[in-house]
């Protein structure tokens, strides 16, 4: 079995295979950093980082992109309500989302472009596409794709040339362009762009960038950079992003380079809090950071989001939530008991038979479209199997450690461990030193009296061949 995706591109389940194995390059399309991002955007974020965790575990060599959106009409509007410049008002949301994503436990991407910061790569591409005839000056100042053009401009979408009309948002710029649908690469710069500095020169015009150029002229480069490469291996995002974002990245870089821009196109579907679409107005809104204020642990949200494919919408509800709570309070009893258990080395009795047994039914799982769902089923299946294995006093806890180890690398849906202040951490230091010189002069019990005062603070330790090791339960 090898990993099988669905590309929107296709509508199909298809072998996966990169271009240059083992390197994967994949670019996820980032927030846009005009305010918190909610848990709908993480949402995908997190199917993403599934996917990535994914491709490592199964030996690809992942290269991830992921912007950041910190120019666009949103960050523009919501700077200049704030009576602040751009960069002002997007730095303390750029900071609260890498909060977030080490909250939720995503695995930072490679790279992180800013759009701000890569505006000379899109200047390049405009030229570009100026150059190649597939891009024009309208009457406004700004700078259209000609979609005419590109004759498979909806490949992505299939939506017909009708939908698209309707799709397209009409806008005052609706007369400077030679037809509805055409897009702006290229915004001629207004008041309040130059309010917010929001304002760049460029050899047509003194503007700044459209949301779908960005996206476009950062993976390029970056792919560039790191891989000499001008096609990814998989593009993901929303599935609110297939129209006209994806569209039009897809139309504006293939324009340029004359292949294909991504070979595979990956959505995950929205997500709904308490059976309705999250709205500030339903009072179902929900940041990431309201979650980690509540005290919710980001693995019960992980494994929440887990057993929900990407490609179904997802009900955000405090029973499913407090479900996946409980399912972590038994994984991690789980792990507690594996720490104690001996056993004989892998592959021996009747815990590594089912150890084996899981890793098969855990990457049939993922490999099948990243069937998540059915992955945890396996895990809990085992963890109830293996229980039972472990009360019969059964050999082979090794390999069911090796195995619950390897799915972690991919779920991670074991709870946060509790953090410890400082004070309380140099305390037990201080305590295991003492005990360790009672040890070497052969007072066991005095050793023992540590051992007690530490517990009752709910410090356990371990001797190991590496020193003493300790650990709050
Ligand atoms: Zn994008």
């Amino acid at each position: 079995m090898t990993l099988s995706l669905y590309n929107t591109l296709t509508r199909r389940i298809e072998p996966f295979e990169p271009l240059a194995p083992p390197r994967v390059t994949l670019y996820t399309c980032g927030p846009t950093v005009w305010n918190f991002a909610h848990i709908g955007n993480f949402r995908t974020f997190l199917f993403e980082d599934l996917l990535r965790r994914y491709l490592e575990y199964s030996g690809y060599d992942v290269y991830h992109i992921m912007n950041l959106t910190d120019v666009d009409d949103r960050t523009i509007k919501a700077a200049a309500a704030a009576g602040k410049r751009l960069g002002e008002h997007t730095a303390p949301f750029v900071q609260a989302f890498f909060e977030d994503r080490d909250y939720l436990r995503i695995k930072p991407a490679h790279a992180y472009p800013r759009a701000t910061e890569s505006v000379p790569a899109m200047i390049r591409l405009v030229e570009q596409l100026l150059d190649r005839g597939v891009a024009y000056k309208g009457e406004d100042g700004s700078i259209y794709f000609a979609i005419a053009k590109f004759p498979t401009y909806g490949r992505l979408s299939r939506l017909d040339t009708r939908e698209l009309k309707i799709g397209a948002r009409v806008t005052s710029d609706e007369y400077a362009k030679d037809d509805p649908r055409d897009f702006a690469l290229w915004k001629k710069v207004d008041g309040v762009d130059e309010q917010v500095g929001a304002a760049w020169e460029a050899p047509f015009g003194r503007g700044r960038p459209g949301w779908h150029l960005e996206c476009s002229a950062m993976s390029l480069e970056q792919i560039g950079r790191c891989c000499h490469a001008e096609t990814l291996d998989i593009h993901a995002g929303g599935v609110d992003l297939i129209f006209p974002h994806h569209e039009d990245e897809i139309a504006q870089s293939e324009a340029a380079t004359g292949r294909p821009f991504a070979r595979f196109w990956l959505h995950g579907e929205f997500l709904n809090v308490r059976g309705t679409k999250m709205s500030k107005r339903f009072g179902n809104f929900l940041t990431a950071r309201d979650l980690r204020e509540q005290g919710v642990d980001a693995a019960a949200v992980r494994l929440l989001f887990w057993q929900t494919h990407y490609r179904k919408a997802l009900d955000f509800t405090d029973e499913a939530l407090a479900a996946a709570g409980a399912g972590v309070k038994r994984l991690g009893e789980f792990q507690e008991r594996l720490r104690g258990a001996g056993g004989a080395g892998r592959g021996v009795g009747e815990l590594a038979k089912l150890a084996t047994k899981f890793e098969t039914d855990f990457r049939a799982a993922l490999d099948d479209d990243l069937n998540a769902p059915r992955a945890c089923g396996a895990l809990f299946e085992f963890v109830h199997e293996a229980n039972g294995a472990l009360d019969r006093k059964a050999g082979g806890a090794a390999a069911v450690r090796a195995a619950l180890d390897g799915a972690m690398g991919v779920l991670d849906i074991l709870p946060t461990a509790k953090a410890a202040d400082p004070a309380l951490e140099r305390w037990i230091a201080e305590r295991i030193a003492a005990r360790d010189k009672a040890r070497k002069s052969k007072d066991f019990k005095e050793a023992d009296w540590v051992r007690a005062e530490l517990r009752a603070k709910g410090v356990e330790i371990e001797d190991t061949p590496g020193g003493t090791k300790w650990r709050l339960v």
